[in-house]
């Protein structure tokens, strides 16, 4: 039999295991044109949390009572298309199934040669490239320039940390734990960290590390570091909102102070990001991040957890910080 991961409710504040239901299905044989596929590596992001909500957004909400979808990696096993054979891997959007067939629309073949697998999910494919455009189409750092980089430590923040090194800028990144604050410093060659769930006062965290103000700020959690981020911005700052992690479970949109004044009187430049917006922009980013892994400007963590069976609950380990780097199940 095959196992599947079906979405059982919309959950309401924070997700819980209760929330995915494990099926049994028969084994699914593929059609003509079709191949089957064996999940290797599958993502889990916080995005999906979105996905949970009947909401419109720039992505389908799951339905319930039906799998639960991500990015994939997985090898094909049996083939009755021309274009893959027995053996290749591919990457794409996927199901949470062990097993699934499909007519290869949206995969893309990703060869274990050139780097492990999983990192086709993280350093090489969505969360890294959205580090590098988010930087590129709204952050623009310049040399010399202080850049503040929230959840750190994570699979995006961690690539945006080392791209800023690399343009020259000084780098202060916000994490969880004295652990990923030496994590931070150590192998991704930040400048300094600030421990958020050690401080009191976080703007006046981020004011004590960034002495000559934010030019940039890459925000992945959103809330009240977002807010002592701006109080901190200088003249022409630029904001990247990328994602808002300390709000995704809130049911209801918490009030926060007003900045109008703040933009207007420093030119102050926020923008939202959504990677899916730049799809086919990612073969140059791939191509640059590639480049800088081979040449060790460029290095990055995995958190893997074994097992079918443990992806909802490292999806739900993301929200308690528990992964170092990309998040990632191994099947
Ligand atoms: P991460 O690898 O950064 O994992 C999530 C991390 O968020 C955790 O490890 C935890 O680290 C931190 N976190 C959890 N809860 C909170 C909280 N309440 N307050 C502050 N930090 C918290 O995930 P990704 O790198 O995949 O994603 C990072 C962000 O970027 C997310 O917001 C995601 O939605 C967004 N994103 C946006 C994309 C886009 O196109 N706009 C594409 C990809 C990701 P810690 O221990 O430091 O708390």
């Amino acid at each position: 039999m095959n196992q599947v991961i079906y979405l059982r409710n919309r959950p309401e504040g924070r997700p819980s295991l209760d929330d995915f239901q494990f099926v049994q299905e028969k084994m699914p044989e593929p059609g003509s044109g079709e191949i089957l596929l064996k999940t290797k590596f599958v993502s889990v992001d916080p995005y999906l949390r979105g996905r949970m909500r009947d909401q419109k957004s720039y992505i389908e909400p799951f339905k319930l009572n039906e799998p639960v979808e991500s990015g994939i990696i997985a090898q094909v096993i049996e083939s009755n298309s021309d274009d893959f054979e027995v053996g290749d891997h591919v990457n794409g959007m996927l199901q949470w199934k062990e097993f699934q067939t499909s007519q290869g629309h949206g995969l893309n073949k990703v060869s274990a040669s050139t780097a492990p697998l999983s990192a086709y999910l993280g350093i090489l494919g969505l969360t890294g490239i959205t580090a590098y455009l988010g930087l590129e189409k709204i952050g623009k750092p310049k040399k010399g320039e202080t850049l503040l980089v929230s959840g750190a430590s994570g699979a995006v923040g961690s690539v945006v940390g080392q791209i800023g090194k690399i343009k020259g800028c000084r780098v202060i990144g916000i994490a969880g734990s004295d652990e990923k604050i030496d994590l931070i410093m150590e192998k991704f060659g930040f400048d300094e960290g600030i421990n958020y769930k050690t401080t009191d006062n976080i703007q006046q965290a981020i004011a004590k590390a960034c002495p000559d103000g934010i030019d940039v700020y890459f925000d992945n959690v959103g809330g009240e570091t977002l807010d002592g981020a701006i109080n901190n911005i200088n003249k022409f700052g630029r904001i990247i909102n990328c994602g808002a992690i300390s709000l995704y479970n809130e049911t209801e949109t918490p009030m926060g102070p007003r900045h109008e004044g703040t933009f207007i009187k420093k030119s102050v430049l926020m923008q939202g990001f959504t990677v899916r917006d730049y799809v086919k922009e990612f073969g140059p980013p791939m191509q640059q991040l590639a480049e800088w892994l081979k040449n060790d400007q460029l290095t990055y963590s995995e958190t893997i957890v074994e097992g079918f069976n443990k992806i909802p609950q490292a999806f739900l380990d993301l929200f308690d910080g528990k992964n170092k780097g990309k998040m990632i199940v191994k099947v």
